[in-house]
């Protein structure tokens, strides 16, 4: 399984539908100061599930819609699709090319998509938790994050072990079920 291209379109700074294709191995992204790159990672976060502001380092969810800059007026939608090569059948569906996709609006409206048909953020969150990319996002490492790993306590490092063992999925729809 291997990420195959992302397009952004009124995503933070990403204005114009840009997209960036992924080959299998090591990709790196360059450029100046302020030119977006830490903002490709925050759509990869938020097109796979995150749901936390602070995490996409913004103040609230809204702040990743393209805000205007002097030249260009605010737009009304962020939207982020993720393709992903799954012909390993890493990721539990019937496709071999899988393509997610997240749009929020300014009024605060969600829609999620797999393959172009619309579903839910549970859906996207379960159809990736058992890859190993799952909803803590502990796949994406940010700065400061690895010493929060080494400073964890004995619940929350179980809760890392869980997530990669693919058995945090359960204890969530247990703890679910339990509260209904
Ligand atoms: P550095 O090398 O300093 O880490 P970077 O390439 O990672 O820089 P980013 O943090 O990805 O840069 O991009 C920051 C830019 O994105 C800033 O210019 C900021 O104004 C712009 N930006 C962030 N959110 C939005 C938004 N909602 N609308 C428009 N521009 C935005
Ligand atoms: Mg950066």
């Amino acid at each position: 399984m291997h990420l195959k291209s992302m397009t952004l379109r009124g995503f933070k700074s990403f204005a114009s539908a840009t997209t960036l294709r992924f080959e299998p191995g090591i990709t790196c992204v360059v450029g100046p100061n302020g030119s977006g790159k830490s903002n490709v990672v925050d759509a990869l976060a938020w097109v796979m599930g995150e749901q936390g502001a602070k995490s996409l380092r913004g103040g609230k969810m809204e702040d990743v819609i393209f805000a205007g800059t002097s030249g260009r007026p605010p737009l009304g939608r962020a939207e982020v699709s993720l393709t992903i090569d799954n012909t390993d059948g890493a990721l539990p569906i019937d496709y071999t090319e899988v393509t997610i996709s997240r749009i929020m609006f300014r009024n605060g409206g969600s829609e999620y998509a797999i393959n172009g048909s619309a579903c839910r953020l549970l859906d996207i969150q379960e159809l990736l938790s058992d890859s190993g990319i799952g909803r803590e996002m502990h796949v994406i490492v940010g700065q400061g994050q690895l010493d929060a790993v080494l400073q964890a306590g004995p619940e929350e490092r179980r809760a890392f072990i869980e997530e990669a063992a693919g058995v945090l999925k359960h204890r969530k729809r247990k703890e679910k079920a339990l509260r209904k």
